[in-house]
């Protein structure tokens, strides 16, 4: 995800917004990612590297599958 303001690159990442490449902070956000409850969209942030696994939906306990 990334928008642009003022010129500036900035990421929106699940409350935080990143202006510019701040590295150690994109750095530490690349080691997530990020999964959409197919129900109700919440997004949660999963660490990567972990395989597939089974994902419980912190908004609608809803379980699917991702891959991580
Ligand atoms: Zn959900």
């Amino acid at each position: 995800m990334q928008y642009k303001m003022q010129g500036v690159p900035s990421f929106y990442i699940e409350g935080d917004i990143i202006v510019g490449f701040d590295k150690n902070k994109l750095m530490q956000y690349m080691d997530f990612k990020l999964f959409t409850c197919p129900k109700c969209q919440t997004k949660s942030r999963v660490p990567k590297g972990k395989g597939t696994i089974l994902m419980t939906c912190k908004g609608c306990e809803t379980k699917y599958k991702i891959k991580t």
